[in-house]
C-alpha cells in the first residue's frame, strides 16, 4: 500500500473541504481498503467519515425511514424499527456478505460505490428513496448512472437515505455463493394507489426499475399478471455465474 495522509474530521464541512480529486472517503473500508492494498487504487488523502456523528443512525417518522450514511448493514438488519416498518429492507441487510462485512460496511458506501451486483441500489429504486448529500437531495432514479458511477460530484458526501414506507414489499436474490453479492436480485414494493415498483440488480451495469413488470403488477397485483411480460436477455450480464438467458428467467421467477 502506498503512503497517504489520514484525516478524521468531526464535521461534514471539514470532510468536504479536505476532499480533492486525489482523495477518498472512508466509511467501512470494505471496498476502499482492499482496492488500496491490491494497488488498484492510490489516494493522497484518506478521509474517514466514521467520526462524524450526524452521519449515523436510524429514524422512522410518519411514512419515512431515514438511515444515516455511515450506518452499518448489521445495524439495519437488527433494527426493530426497520423490521416493523420495512421488513424487506432489514432482510436485505441481513443477506449482505458475511458478519465481518455487515459489521463494517455502510449503506452510504454501498450506494456511493454502486457495484452492479450490490443489494441496496435496488432497495433505493423500489422504495422511492431520496439520497441527501451535503449539497442537495437526489431521487434514486437520478442517482445510479452506470457501473460504479453515480451522480455524486467530486467531494460530495452522502449524509442520509430516506425510504418511503410501502404497504407491501419483498426482496429476493440469488446470492453469489462466495461473496453473497446478487447474481440477480429483485425488489418489489407496493404503495397506496396500487403503484408497484420492481427494481432489479445484478442484471445490467447497475440496478434499474423494470417498467414492464412494474406496470403489470400495478394493474393487477397477482403472480399471473406477469406471465405475459417478456424479459429479453439482450444486453443482460453474462459471466461464469450465470448466462444472460438464465438471468432473464430468474428476474421473472424472483418477481
Ligand atoms: C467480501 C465482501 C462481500 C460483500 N458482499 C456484498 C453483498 O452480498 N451485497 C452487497 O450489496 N454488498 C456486498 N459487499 C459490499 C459491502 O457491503 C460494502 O457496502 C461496500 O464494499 C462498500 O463498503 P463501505 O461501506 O465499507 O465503503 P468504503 O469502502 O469505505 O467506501 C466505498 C466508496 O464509497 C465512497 N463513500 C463511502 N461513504 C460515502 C459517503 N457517505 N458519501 C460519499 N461517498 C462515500 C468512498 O469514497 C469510496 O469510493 C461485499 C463486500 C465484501 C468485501
Amino acid at each position: 500500500m502506498k503512503n497517504f495522509d489520514y484525516h478524521s474530521p468531526k464535521e461534514v464541512k471539514e470532510a468536504s473541504k479536505l476532499a480533492s480529486s486525489k482523495s477518498v472517503f472512508l466509511a467501512g473500508g470494505m471496498t476502499t481498503i482492499p482496492s488500496m492494498k491490491l494497488g488498484l487504487a492510490t489516494y493522497k488523502d484518506v478521509i474517514n467519515l466514521k467520526g462524524i456523528k450526524k452521519l449515523s443512525g436510524i429514524k422512522v417518522s410518519g411514512k419515512v425511514v431515514k438511515i444515516g450514511a455511515t450506518t452499518q448493514h448489521a445495524e439495519v438488519a437488527k433494527s426493530k424499527e426497520i423490521k416493523k416498518s420495512i421488513p424487506s429492507l432489514a432482510a436485505l441487510a441481513e443477506g449482505i456478505g458475511d458478519p465481518q462485512v455487515r459489521n463494517r460496511g455502510t449503506i452510504g458506501g454501498s450506494i456511493a460505490n454502486n457495484d452492479p451486483a450490490a443489494d441496496y441500489p435496488s432497495a433505493c429504486l423500489a422504495l422511492n428513496a431520496v439520497i441527501n448529500t451535503n449539497n442537495r437531495s437526489i431521487n434514486a432514479e437520478n442517482f445510479f448512472k452506470g457501473m460504479y458511477e453515480t451522480s455524486l460530484k467530486s467531494g460530495e458526501i452522502i449524509e442520509s437515505i430516506e425510504f418511503e414506507i410501502p404497504s407491501k414489499s419483498n426482496y429476493q436474490k440469488l446470492p453469489n455463493p462466495a461473496s453473497r453479492y446478487a447474481v440477480i436480485g429483485v425488489y418489489v414494493a407496493r404503495y397506496k394507489g396500487d403503484n408497484v415498483n420492481v427494481a432489479v440488480t445484478g442484471a445490467k451495469s447497475c440496478a434499474y426499475l423494470d417498467k414492464n413488470l412494474s406496470d403489470a403488477l400495478s394493474k393487477d397485483f397477482s403472480t399471473s399478471s406477469i406471465n405475459g411480460v417478456n424479459i429479453s436477455s439482450k444486453g443482460l450480464n453474462s459471466d461464469i455465474h450465470a448466462s444472460a438467458d438464465y438471468r432473464a428467467n430468474m428476474i421473472k421467477v424472483f418477481c
